[in-house]
């Protein structure tokens, strides 16, 4: 077996681990592959052992591997989007987890519009407050969500957050916790389903999943010891 197989299936194996260990089935939750900086070969022993959906976190890699990949792959968008690749973005992405303002928001739909697109969006929180981390405050999320729920070229339908790095156990889950908190109150609010909820990487999964994810974007661990693609 491959290298990235094997570490997929031990990723697997952990993710199913995490449900059952917070009471949940596997198949309320995602594990999405994120294949940022990673070759198309590699990702091609990925997509021929069944895996149909990747995560890019810039632009032109995203370009480049859409174009180089299966028509069937459904590319989720990660990254900061600056205004002019938001139409390439929503060309390319039928999920973008990472709509992080008010006046993003009015762009992408403008733009959804022009391209006949319906991309599935999630609004980005800034939870933790860090000054690197992207997204918005949860001051701004009502406005945004409001407009959000109203758009017609945009289907929204959850929540996106990044913890810090290094944070302790109880202080992930706290983080985690708030974002299903902001969901569940915007979605009683505006009378909504908002299904996603978008939180957890390599390093948290096991705390995001206790506590709601149905998304965990998973890439360092997947592709541990594999070479990247050198820029
Ligand atoms: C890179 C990235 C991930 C994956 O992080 P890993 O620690 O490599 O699993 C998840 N979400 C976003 C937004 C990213 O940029």
């Amino acid at each position: 077996m491959s290298k990235v197989i094997e570490n997929y299936k031990a990723v697997r194996a952990a993710f199913e681990q995490a449900c059952v260990a917070a009471g949940r089935t596997s198949d309320e939750v995602k594990l999405l592959v994120v294949s940022k900086t990673i070759p198309v070969p590699v990702l091609m022993e990925l997509y021929d052992s069944g895996i149909r959906e990747f995560a890019e976190n810039r632009e032109p890699e995203l370009a480049m591997k859409s174009a180089a990949m299966p028509d069937d792959i459904v590319w989720h968008f990660i990254g900061p989007v600056q205004s002019n690749k938001i139409r390439k973005v929503v060309k390319l992405a039928q999920v973008i987890h990472s709509v992080e303002s008010l006046s993003q928001l009015e762009r992408f739909e403008r733009i959804a519009g022009e391209e006949g697109k319906n991309p599935q969006i999630l609004l980005e929180l800034n939870v933790s407050g860090e000054a690197s981390k992207g997204g918005m405050t949860s001051a701004e999320l009502p406005a945004a969500a409001e407009r959000a729920a109203a758009c017609q070229n945009l289907r929204f339908s959850g929540l996106m957050t990044m913890a810090p790095f290094e944070a302790e156990r109880s202080e992930l889950e706290k983080i985690f916790s708030t974002l299903k908190n902001l969901r569940d109150t915007e979605a009683v609010r505006l009378n909504i389903a908002l299904p996603v909820l978008s939180m957890g990487m390599s390093g948290d999964f096991p705390e995001a999943i206790k506590c709601g994810a149905t998304v965990v974007r998973i890439g360092s661990r997947i592709f541990e010891g594999i070479q990247r693609i050198s820029k």
